[in-house]
Parts: C-alpha cells; structure tokens; sequence
C-alpha cells in the first residue's frame, strides 16, 4: 500500500507541485532520499528555471558530493588544481582523482603542465535549487502511527535541512490525532492515489517554512521514561547546504522511476499499468500490483522472459523489460530541461 501511494504522491506533485500557490517553476521528483540518519520518502525540489536548464550542461547523471567540489570551484582559467580547489578535509590525491572523474565526464578541462594537474571550467556550476521539500507518507493514518510519525517530524523540523516538510494521506484517512499532537510547523495534505494525473489533492494544514539556512539541531537521543537526558549536535549553515544540493543532485539523476532499478522488470510477469507518465508496477502473475521488496530474486513466482521476446527484438529492442526501463526513463527526460545552446 504504501510502496503505491508514494508513486501516486511522486506522480502528482511531478504534474501539480505546490499544492497551495501558483508558483509555476519546474521541479524534480525523487523518493527515499536523504541523509545517513533520515531518508524522505518523497522529495520535491524547486528549481530555477534558467538554473535547472543550465545543470542539463553537466550531463543526466548526478554529482557527487567530491564532483561538486571540482565543478563548484573550477576556474574560469588554467590554475593547478591545489590552488584552485578548497583545502580538503582529507589527502590531496583524494581531490586529484576527483578531478581526473569528473575531467573524463566531460565536466571541466584537464591538463598536465611541469608535473602539475591543472583544471579549468567548461561552465560554471549553476544556482539551480530554489527550495527542497519533504514529504512523509502515510496512507493509513491511525491515532499510533500519528504519535511516531509526529516524533519524526520533529526531529526533521529541528534539523530543518528541508524548507518544507509534510505529510501525505489518504482523503479517507483520519488526520485529528496528527493535527492535534503534530507539530505546527508541518503541512498535511491529502492526495487521491486512484486519481492519477488530476489535481486531486488537499492541503489539511498549510505548513510554515523552516529555517534551512540556518544551525539546525540535529537529535540524536529523547529522554524516555528514566528522565534521561537529550542528546543532540548542531548542524552547520556550511554543511546543511552541502547536504541539500547533494540530495538535488541525486533527486535529479535518479528521479522517482528509479523503483525500477530493483525490481525484476525482466520477469515475464512484470508490466507497468496502466500505462500513463505515473503508471505503477503490476505484476501479472499475482494479478495485482506488487511491493519492490517482494518484486526481487527471491520471489517464489519470477519467470524470466521467455528468449523468443528478446530474439524478435519486442517492442522495441531486448524484450519488454528493457522496453519498461526506457519508457520510465523516458518519463524521467521529459521532465528534464534540455541545455541552453
Ligand atoms: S512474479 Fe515476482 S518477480 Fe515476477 S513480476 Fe511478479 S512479483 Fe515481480
């Protein structure tokens, strides 16, 4: 249930983002991202419309967070890469080998000159991310998984690493108990998963923004019933915008289909239905659709393609689970800007 409604919350806010004003700019999509200690389940970053298509420069898969540091400081002219480059936190020839990865994806420019490496920009690393939205989903919304679920989004809201954090329901689901023990500063909305393409949510509680580019507090330990202390850490301004920009940069290579690289979409029983820009997994064999955990080597129905659908080359080319990936990467392009000429 839940594996199905996050495609149904990733697919509408992909058509519909924001779900209370008229801001009209582009977004990206991705699920289960986050940080070591917290993973959303669905993330809504908004992006500048002249920065997202100047990103489409360095390419369709994401940086890491030891690129950024090359492309982010590359400079407009030759320069030895120690001196261009920020002091690292670790050796110097951990930043080198950065810089020969991201000279090999065609990123920045490279060259050798007295026994020194040096680099220079092809463009600069654009301002491309506006706000980065969180968006915890809850389908079945009961007076018990509101209390956890309000313990989770306290710690989200005292890190604030997001601008913005709420809750997706169901329009049937009970939402009191959340708003009553809830935090204040989280928004719930409530999303039709059968209504797939429409507009069809419902914003229960507007949610207030978070200050993201401040010290955020990050909670390691609440007292329980033995009155024990609190312990917490600080999260700097520094590495709270490192953070974010690494998760933009992940929602931006991986976006929300990616729930295709682990399932077995080579099976025979696997299809996509129905078959719209939010279409979900549907397994065949089961006649319903299945969760990407039980989508896996270990199920008990998997059959694979028989060879003749690949030998005839159909629909397309290798059988209809590489036609899957292409249709949902596909998807994934279109809402992708192209580079500026
Ligand atoms: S039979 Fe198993 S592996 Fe095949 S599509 Fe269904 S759930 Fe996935």
């Amino acid at each position: 249930m839940e594996f199905g409604f996050e495609l149904a919350v990733c697919g509408w806010a992909e058509r519909h983002w924001p779900p209370t004003d008229t801001r009209a700019g582009p977004v990206v999509v991705a699920r289960q991202l986050g940080t070591r200690h917290r993973r959303w389940d669905t993330v809504v970053v908004e992006c500048d419309p002249a920065g997202l298509a100047e990103r489409a420069r360095f390419g369709a898969d994401p940086l890491d967070s030891d690129l950024l540091g090359v492309v982010r400081h590359a400079p407009a002219e030759w320069a030895w890469y120690r001196a261009a480059l920020p002091e690292p936190e670790y050796p110097w020839r951990y930043v080198r080998a950065a810089v020969n990865r991201a000279a090999e994806r065609g990123l920045v420019e490279r060259r050798t000159r007295g026994g020194r490496v040096e680099l220079r920009r092809r463009w600069p690393y654009p301002d491309w991310v506006e706000r980065v939205v969180a968006i915890e989903n809850k389908p079945d919304l009961d007076a018990s998984a509101a209390r956890d679920l309000a313990r989770q989004l306290r710690q989200d809201i005292a890190l604030a690493l997001a601008d913005e954090v709420w809750v997706g329901t169901r329009p049937d689901q009970e939402t009191a108990a959340l708003l009553t023990d809830g935090p204040v500063e989280a928004g719930i909305l409530t999303v039709d998963p059968t209504d797939r393409g429409s507009s069809a949510a419902t914003v229960v509680w507007q949610p207030r923004s978070l200050p993201a580019a401040e010290t955020g507090t990050r909670i390691l330990d609440r007292p329980g019933d033995d009155a024990s202390a609190w312990r917490f850490e600080y999260a700097d301004p520094g590495w709270k915008a490192d953070k974010r920009l690494e998760i933009a940069e992940r929602a931006y290579g991986r976006g929300w289909r990616s729930y295709i690289d682990s399932m077995r979409q080579d099976c025979r029983g696997f299809e996509l239905q129905p078959e719209t820009a939010v279409a979900r997994p549907f397994c065949a064999a089961k006649g319903r659709h299945q969760t990407s955990r039980e989508c896996s080597g270990d199920c008990p129905e998997f059959e694979p393609e028989p060879p003749a659908w690949r030998q005839r080359g159909w629909p397309i080319e290798g059988g209809p689970g590489s036609a899957v990936r292409e249709l949902l990467d596909d998807q994934r392009a279109r809402h992708r800007p192209d580079p500026p000429d």
